[in-house]
């Protein structure tokens, strides 16, 4: 049975006085027990500490190995470029919008990527094939690509426990590309919300002009998924602290402090991201606001220490002790504090206690990928426990927004709005409480932290199951059976498309010229006695000719409209009576859309007009092209032409042309006994539809979309397909 890997920054663990290693149950060590998998698994990460000070790499290794885990050393230098540095003072702000906060340094990035490219290698020490590697977070980007590169055969899974920021922000990376590149490594890529997917995904389009559909994309011979997957709080957890006798003794020792007095709780890292200042501003003005409630609520801010020894983070920490000593100051009585400032944090049965005490729990990052406060809150409030339903005031901007309508949801920024909302929140009547509770606890409780793991993986097995990721790998055998046929005496007849089959799109089409190895390639397979090939393209006459003759290949220009028999000699009409009267009134059509749309333009050829966009800004181009689309296809109702959407390109054509009447045409001619046909857009599906008899066809998609394909490959497996089908025929000739 295959294993999963988990991999994260850090290790889930602890060392006992007699130096062996323990799982500790923290976030994700917790999730992964509660998903109850069968299978074995083995964690990555940095075990803590400067490799520098470990007397004995190999024995602490071998040690950490036996119980799971696989640990990665780092040297304070990798500490201080990849974790304090790219990690934490470029990313971490970046993806939370921070974008003044945000530190550029190549050194760091290089430390980022070398740090990477160890988790890599320890996972390919651990790693056998067929498992299933499982990245976590924003410290490990690279690493997905990495082990592409080192091996084949594993299942790779990222998930980012951060927001993803809009590309607009994302922009501003200089490395931009080379992380998103990173991620496309993994077979499924997982987020917290819906819009950091959305954001990801026009990262993708901006930064790396890549198109992506909701689901995923294709890339480099494989299908990488994108999903949303919103993990859920150590439901079991809280469960079995709540059933503590540590529990129960300190919910009573808060109820006798509390006196009467209603808490309003505030959990969280003492991190810039979750908004202190702006809460400290909120609470501020709702005691200057409510002189009647001043005596009856207090403050509990639990703010567990993060990242000490930061300037930044020491800066906070001390501005946030400054105010709230001023708000005591303030506002405090005798007998009375209202904040009370715990700069700590709390085991599980603390936690679970202030959350059950507690009337209000106030959860107001200005950005958190989740926030899991939220749901732990929400969870521990039960009628055996808290005297009243509590209330839960929920930052828009968090990421547990989309799943806990039900809370009051307010702008972190605007401190009216919170300290509003605090009021609202303690004269809420407890019927509306009891309601809105209730309808996020049964969800909460069902969608806890197991769930999510255990969906996530179950969709990294389906998609490493699925018969397309080895799309590929599928092409030899594939060139073997045709290979068979011609072994066996058969005609072959290959009929492939150009852009798109052979050759990947750029922007400037004319650049996008056969690469070094396709015109031997091709030329060999044409000359062997029992294979015909033709170039079925769009393209126009006169780049065929200037790159692609020569070669033995029959060329078919315009999508069928010309052609030039094995490549040498005159450009010949398929059908010399096509009417093209109809391009005046479609040229100045689009002509107008070139005008408005910068980046476009109009080529003309002999049966055909094409708007072409590659070069235009991608959401206007497109939306253009749509409304050009339903303008032309109105027009073309009375006209004998088709219109075509294909890839960056509208093309109007005339009706009595197609590549499949020109394939059709070719294989009566060449007697064609075996036909292989091969493209990526819409006009190639006139080949791929052609059902000729007598004749054994094959037909494949190249790429994305709709098709009546037999086979599905990418531009790679194309050429896997006619390099294996050359080597199968060099040392096995023909039958006569
Ligand atoms: N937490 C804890 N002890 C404390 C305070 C908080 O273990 O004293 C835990 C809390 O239960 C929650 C986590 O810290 O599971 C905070 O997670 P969250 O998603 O809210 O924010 P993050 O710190 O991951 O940004």
């Amino acid at each position: 049975m295959s294993k999963l890997i988990m991999v994260s920054n850090r290790l889930p663990f602890h060392i006992e006085r007699d130096g062996s290693t323990h799982r500790t149950t923290g976030g994700l060590a917790s999730a992964l027990e509660g998903a109850a998998l069968e299978n074995e698994q083995i964690w990555v990460g940095w075990p803590g500490g400067v490799e520098e000070d470990f007397e004995d790499l190999e024995q602490v290794r071998a040690g950490m190995l036996t119980s799971g885990m696989a640990p990665v050393f780092l040297t304070k230098q990798d500490l201080d470029g990849f974790y304090e540095g790219y990690a934490n003072s470029t990313l971490w702000p970046l993806l939370h919008y921070m974008v003044e906060r945000t530190k550029f340094s190549n050194d760091w990035w290089e430390s980022y990527r070398r740090v990477n490219q160890k988790f890599a290698e320890v996972i390919m020490e651990v790693a056998d094939e067929g498992d299933q590697v499982w990245i976590h977070d924003y410290h490990l980007f690279l690493v997905p690509s990495m082990l592409r590169g080192l091996d084949q055969g594993l299942r790779v899974g990222f998930f980012l426990h951060t927001p993803f920021c809009s590309s607009e922000i994302f922009r501003v990376l200089p490395d931009r590309a080379k992380i998103l590149e990173g991620v496309l490594g993994a077979d499924v890529i997982g987020f917290h919300a819906y819009s950091y997917l959305r954001h990801f995904r026009s990262s993708l389009l901006r930064v790396l002009g890549r198109e992506t559909e909701m689901e995923g994309l294709w890339h480099d011979g494989r299908e990488v998924r994108m999903g949303v997957y919103p993990i859920g709080h150590n439901h079991a957890g809280f469960d079995q602290a709540m059933k503590s006798p540590d529990f129960l003794e300190i919910l009573e020792s808060h109820r006798k402090d509390l006196a009467g007095k209603r808490m309003i709780l505030n959990v969280e890292r003492l991190d810039y991201t979750k908004g202190l200042p702006e809460k400290l501003a909120a609470m501020r003005r709702f005691l200057e606001q409510n002189p009647d409630k001043r005596d009856d609520v207090l403050f509990v801010l639990i703010a567990v220490p993060s990242r000490q020894g930061v300037q930044e983070y020491d800066t906070l920490t001390e501005e946030v002790q400054r105010e709230v000593g001023a708000i005591n100051g303030e506002f405090g009585k005798v007998g009375h504090t209202p904040v009370q400032f715990f700069h700590r944090g709390f085991p599980i049965a603390n936690l679970a206690a202030f959350y059950a005490t507690a009337e209000v729990c106030l959860v107001t990052p200005l950005r958190d990928g989740m926030n899991l406060v939220a749901k732990e809150f929400l969870d521990c409030q039960r009628p055996e426990f808290s005297t009243r339903p509590g209330v839960l005031i929920l930052s828009e901007f968090a990421g547990a927004a989309n799943e806990l309508p039900q809370a009051i949801q307010v702008n972190p920024h605007d401190v009216d709005e919170v300290a509003t909302a605090l009021n609202r929140a303690l004269e809420m009547p407890d019927d509306e409480r009891h309601k809105r509770i209730e309808a996020m606890q049964s969800r909460l409780r069902l969608q806890d932290s197991g769930a999510w793991a255990r969906r996530f993986l179950k969709d990294l097995d389906n998609v490493s199951q699925r018969e397309d990721r080895i799309v590929v790998m599928k092409m030899k055998p594939l060139a073997a059976e045709v290979a068979g046929h011609v072994r066996a005496g058969r005609k072959l007849g290959l009929f492939l498309d150009y852009d798109g089959t052979l050759r990947d799109f750029v922007e400037v089409p004319d650049l996008a010229v056969p690469d070094p190895e396709l015109p031997g390639l091709l030329r060999e397979l044409a000359e062997h006695p029992k294979i015909s090939v033709a170039l079925v393209s769009g393209r126009a006459p006169e780049f065929m000719e200037r790159y692609l003759s020569g070669l033995g290949v029959t060329l078919v220009a315009e999508h069928g409209y010309r052609w030039m028999d094995r490549g040498q000699g005159e450009w010949e009409l398929f059908n010399p009576h096509v009417n093209t009267e109809w391009k005046a009134a479609i040229r100045e059509h689009l002509e107008q859309a070139s005008l408005l749309t910068p980046g476009t333009h109009v080529e003309e050829k002999q049966s055909a007009l094409v708007w072409h966009y590659r070069k235009a800004d991608p959401e206007f181009g497109l939306w253009r092209a749509r409304g050009l689309l339903e303008e032309l296809t109105s027009m073309a109702a009375n006209l004998p032409v088709t219109v075509h959407h294909g890839q960056k390109i509208v093309e109007i054509s005339s009706l009595q042309v197609s590549k499949g009447e020109a394939v059709d045409h070719l294989m009566r001619l060449w007697g064609t006994e075996v036909a292989l046909v091969a493209g990526d857009d819409q006009t190639d599906e006139t080949m791929i539809t052609l059902s000729p008899e007598g004749v054994k066809f094959f037909s494949v998609k190249v790429g994305k979309g709709p098709t009546r394909a037999a086979y599905r490959t990418d531009i790679t497996g194309m050429r896997v397909f006619l390099d294996e089908l050359r080597a199968n025929l060099r040392n096995s000739p023909a039958v006569q």
